[in-house]
């Protein structure tokens, strides 16, 4: 029922460990998803153990621990998911993801570097919105099509999926063009005078974007859905730097300003 699992380094030491979910899976919510390592990337030894908490209706988990740089004795993570019709876990993926031991290092080194330049450019900081692209099918749907047919639903806020984007994710910097200035999109208004307004963006790729993901400013709650994304450092395929990304400020009419930010998960 995985796609896959994406394993990166933190910037404050650790791991993270994203999931993708694949998408003819449609038991209905909630999902409690746990973390766990192993010894061997062998389901069938009974070593694994629980990382942490759980998560419901996540789409990634942390690991505190700088395991890859202590002892080597924990080698691999999985994901077990429980939901109301039965339990399922990620095939194991390596504890360094694709990457050997100074790969890691280096990609910890850029994580590092790229996070102190978007303090010192003072990049804006916000929320992301992370899109679901499977789950629990929306009432909303077309029996026939499948489709959505109501792009102001409610439940699936016109992504067909109930719940539409998991929870804000906080401390998403994003450094603008310059043409995203608050005085610009004043002057012109949401759709601007020549169409749409498209910023571009360089963003880390941590977590990983997806096309349709939303990305908030946290100051103007501006809210700009991610377009095209192309990536600027990668280490052995994996992206680190996205720039640039381009990103469309929704019409201030768009379904998407009437997600509430509640209390915001900080990433770091
Ligand atoms: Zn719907």
């Amino acid at each position: 029922v995985f796609e896959r699992l994406l394993v990166f380094p933190r910037i404050r030491g650790g791991t993270r460990v994203e999931w993708l979910m694949d998408r003819d899976f449609t038991d209905p919510l909630p999902y409690t998803f746990q973390l766990q390592v192993g010894t061997a990337g062998d389901h069938d030894i009974s070593d694994w153990t629980p990382v942490g908490s759980t998560v419901v209706n996540g789409w990634y988990l942390l690991d505190d621990q700088e395991r890859v740089f202590g002892l080597q004795q924990w080698t691999h993570y999985r994901v077990q998911l429980v939901t109301s019709k039965g339990t399922y876990y990620s095939d194991p993926a390596p504890c360094l993801g694709l990457w050997d031991f100074r790969q890691w290092r280096r990609a910890c080194g850029v994580l590092r570097n790229e996070m102190l330049n978007f303090r010192a450019g003072e990049a804006p900081e916000g929320y992301l919105l992370k899109r679901r692209v499977q789950g629990e099918p929306c009432s909303c749907l077309d029996p026939l099509t499948q489709e959505c047919r109501n792009p102001d639903c409610l439940i699936c806020y016109g992504t067909s999926w109930v719940g539409g984007y998991f929870q804000p994710l906080g401390c998403v910097y994003a450094a603008l063009s310059e043409q995203a200035t608050h005085s610009h999109i004043e002057a012109e208004g949401p759709r601007g005078a020549g169409g749409d307004i498209i910023v571009k963006a360089r963003m880390l790729a941590l977590p990983q974007l997806q096309e349709k993901d939303v990305w908030i400013n946290k100051t103007t709650d501006h809210r700009y859905i991610v377009h095209t994304i192309q990536s600027a450092c990668e280490i052995k395929g994996v992206p680190l730097v996205y720039d640039p990304v381009e990103l469309r400020l929704a019409p201030f009419t768009n379904i998407i300003y009437d997600i509430p930010i509640p209390d915001l998960v900080p990433q770091e």
